[in-house]
């Protein structure tokens, strides 16, 4: 029989209710044999995620305050999930344990983790599947980095003769046993790390939306779905902000061709969105896939006359920011000036150096940083020779008033990224998506 790999992320796993549609919806189909929990997320729109509640009592704690209202807050999270679908299971071993590790300063990864371990344990008792601690399945090297080869082997070994388990997400440990966390969204990469090591036919990831959609609902209404996106589209639209799968959650099913079926838990007749290793074979290129962006870059300007024939000039650039430890997003160029785009936040941590070193290192006629820099990247097959396909999405762009500052194309065909100021990101999103996609 085939095997599914369901991961369910924290508003299917909010309150009870939520809970009684992921056992309807692992019940009614025996291939679903494993099952990667996420901490309860929001029940509504003002509600805080278990896992922000943890983080605070963490911060609380390094600051000397006292955490006892800010963690019974959560331990009622589960107390109420527990009666409200009358199991008999008791946390409050669990509770006093992990409230102790907190108080000896078992670090901010523990504390994170523990809302994916406790919903774990909630949900193999409720679905009657056995509960396997992810610190015990998902390992991390002593530099931090996700060890495959041990994972995949011990977990491989572990699950191999379960009837059905409960991994919790998010979280595995390092060679001392401590606990480590993958960054925010992380319960993705674990179902896709179950999903490779059990060998399953399909990685499902059901979420609170009826599959990857052409743009963020947040900010386009009602989007299109996407009923098929090969891996390498939803890296792209992932990284750059479509946030409904975390960008690093192919990696472990790629190199086994596992395709990642998202769907949504509220309405699981819906049949999502199919992350296929290829594209299929009535693609049309120059189709655009989707559209996603973000806000919080900077782009540095250096310029320089007859600089494109100074030899190792590029280089000397980028080691001003690599010798500081911030990578750049991209690279877009002309003669005499080369312009840096990176992430605000890592620039801002380092700016006084980066700039010195790049005056030192390339003795330039001016630098210029400009703040406040969203981009947009529009993800599809085949559109940069396309005709007509990058026109339509810089009329679009114009015609809602906005001004480009940047432009750079993929040399993988598969993108085009603008940049444009911060307060006119919404405006060009809904005029790229209104002209481009809305029409087709
Ligand atoms: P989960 O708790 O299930 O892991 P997330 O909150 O991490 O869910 O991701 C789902 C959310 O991602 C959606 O509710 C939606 O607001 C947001 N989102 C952003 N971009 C997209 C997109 N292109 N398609 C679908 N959802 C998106
Ligand atoms: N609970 C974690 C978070 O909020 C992991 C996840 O939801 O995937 O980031
Ligand atoms: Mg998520």
């Amino acid at each position: 029989m085939e095997l599914f790999v369901s991961k369910f992320g924290g508003s299917s796993l909010a309150d009870a209710e939520q809970f009684k549609k992921v056992k309807s919806i692992v019940t009614s189909d025996p291939r679903r044999r494993f099952v990667v929990p996420s901490a309860p997320g929001k029940r509504s729109k003002g509600d805080v995620k278990v896992t922000d509640m943890l983080y605070n009592c963490y911060d609380m704690l390094s600051r000397g305050e006292s955490i006892d209202e800010a963690f019974s807050g959560i331990e009622d999270r589960y107390r109420s999930i527990i009666s409200d679908l009358g199991l008999s299971l008791s946390l409050e071993e669990d509770f006093v344990s992990i409230k102790n590790c907190f108080i000896a300063r078992a670090g901010r990864d523990y504390a994170a983790s523990r809302g994916e371990y406790l919903n774990g344990k909630v949900l193999g008792e409720y679905l009657g599947f056995e509960f396997v601690d992810a610190a015990e399945v998902v390992f991390f090297r002593e530099d931090g980095v996700f060890d495959e080869e041990r994972t995949y082997r011990v977990m491989g070994e572990r699950l191999k003769n379960s009837e059905g388990a409960v991994i919790p997400g998010f979280y595995g440990s390092m060679p001392n046993d401590t606990i480590r966390t993958f960054s925010r969204g992380g319960s993705d990469i674990t179902g896709s790390i179950v999903a490779r090591a059990v060998g399953a036919d399909l990685c499902e990831n059901w979420t609170d939306v009826d599959g990857f959609l052409m743009a963020d609902p947040r900010i386009i209404d009602d989007p299109k779905v996407i009923d098929v996106i090969t891996y390498r589209e939803l890296r792209e639209l992932s990284y750059m902000g479509a946030t409904v799968l975390h960008e690093d959650a192919i990696f472990p099913v790629r190199g086994a061709g596992i395709p990642i079926n998202i769907r949504n838990t509220n309405h699981p007749t819906a049949r999502g969105t199919m992350i296929v290793p290829f594209p299929q074979a009535d693609n049309v290129p120059g189709a655009i896939t989707g559209i996603a962006g973000k806000k919080g870059f900077v782009v540095v300007n250096i310029e320089k006359g007859m600089m494109n024939q100074e030899l190792g000039f590029g280089r000397k650039v980028l080691w001003a920011f690599e010798k500081n430890g911030v990578s750049f997003e991209h690279l877009p160029s002309g003669i005499d000036t080369m312009s840096v785009v990176v992430e605000e936040k890592h620039f801002d941590e380092r700016k006084e150096r980066i700039l010195d070193d790049i005056c030192e290192l390339t003795n330039p006629e001016h630098v210029s940083v400009e703040r406040g820099l969203a981009l947009i990247a529009v993800v599809g097959r085949g559109m940069v020779s396309a005709k007509g396909t990058a026109n339509k999405i810089f009329s679009a762009v114009y015609e809602s008033g906005v001004n480009v500052k940047m432009i750079d194309q993929g040399s993988s065909e598969l993108n085009i990224i603008i940049g444009v100021a911060e307060d006119d990101f919404e405006r060009a999103m809904k005029g790229i998506y209104e002209k481009v996609v809305g029409k087709r």
